[in-house]
């Protein structure tokens, strides 16, 4: 029969034997002593029945009490415990890491990302569009014929009831223009969709980011201005820019921007065709059929506006030489950027 006195001492017992304790396994052999299978705590539980029914509950109560403290106090001395000095660690704290398998965005994100950053400092706010539309969208607000050739369906996917896959990021421009009065100074992102055979430079879906601006008094070397100061940010400070004549229907006059070579500084190479100039990018003051297709009066208002191809950035800045690699979702590609 166990007796109160008995469990009291127990208790005081561990509670010395806990105070001489100095390193883990004295600690772990303690453990084993009151807690183990044959441990002092543990022979009073297995003891508990032989207890007439009417004490049961208070020695019951008691004798895990004291389970409770000694499990309680031989946690918290473990965690106490300082490594013995001189004792070999289990662990080499001197080897290197291992290093989870990180994620990143995606070139083109990356790309886009940048680019968008330039621009918004420039004080442009970014805007998202739909990539299904309607030929409105899509060419007729863009003063873009009847017959012209990009509404031919060997260039436009169509759908069934008659809409299409934007071939281009300029159905932004309406679809902004139409909602909000200039000022206004966008750039847009987004994928755009032709029915091109997917070769090394070419792809049925590719990115595109859309710039526009209109307000009273913004003139054609406001353009030139913005589009230096755009491709010296993202291709380095000593970038020179020109403009070559051009034609779109959206845009009157038009350019296509040419920058000197990053890679030979305009001496000629392979990067350039050995003609020292890339071309870029298409822009143009808007054309007053698109102002006045959406309600604003060209009268009042002028602007312009340019589109860029982010496929086409990424490979020239990277050096990348086929468009495919960026939808192939090959790590050995991808881990590079
Ligand atoms: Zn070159």
């Amino acid at each position: 029969m166990i007796t109160i006195e008995q469990i009291d001492s127990i208790a005081k017992e561990f509670e010395e034997r806990l105070g001489g304790v100095t390193d883990a396994s004295s600690l772990e052999a303690l453990r084993v002593e009151f807690l183990g299978k044959k441990g002092k705590v543990t022979l009073f539980l297995r003891e508990l029945g032989s207890i007439p029914p009417a004490e049961r509950s208070e020695f019951g109560k008691r004798i895990n009490d004291l389970k409770s403290r000694v499990e309680f106090q031989i946690a918290e001395y473990s965690s106490k415990l300082k490594p013995v000095s001189g004792k070999k660690s289990d662990v080499d704290w001197t080897l290197p890491g291992i290093q989870p398998a990180a994620g990143r965005l995606h070139p083109l994100t990356q790309m886009i990302q940048k680019i968008l950053e330039i621009f918004t400092r420039m004080g442009f706010d970014v805007v998202d569009g739909r990539e299904i539309e309607t030929e409105f969208y899509n060419f007729t607000a863009l003063n873009i014929p009847l017959d012209h050739p990009s509404r031919d369906a060997f260039d436009t996917f169509y759908t069934r009831h008659g809409n299409l896959l934007r071939s281009q990021t300029s159905t932004v421009q309406i679809r902004i223009m139409e909602k909000h009065k200039p000022p206004l100074k966008i750039v847009a992102p987004g994928k755009v969709y032709r029915p091109d055979t997917v070769d090394a430079s070419h792809s049925f879906m590719f990115h595109q980011i859309e710039g526009l601006l209109v307000d009273e008094r913004t003139t054609f070397s406001d353009l030139k201005g913005t589009l230096a100061f755009f491709l010296r940010e993202l291709f380095g400070a000593n970038t020179r820019v020109r403009f070559r004549p051009h034609f779109f229907p959206f845009t009157e006059p038009s350019v296509e921007v040419d920058m000197s070579c990053f890679n030979c500084h305009g001496k000629g190479c392979n990067v350039c065709s050995r003609t020292g100039w890339i071309e870029v990018l298409g822009a143009g003051s808007v054309h007053p059929n698109v102002l006045t297709a959406v309600g604003i009066s060209p009268k009042k208002y002028q602007g312009f506006a340019f589109g860029l191809g982010v496929e086409r950035m990424t490979m020239l800045k990277y050096g990348i030489h086929d468009i495919r690699y960026f939808y192939e979702n090959d790590v050995r590609f991808l881990n590079q950027f």
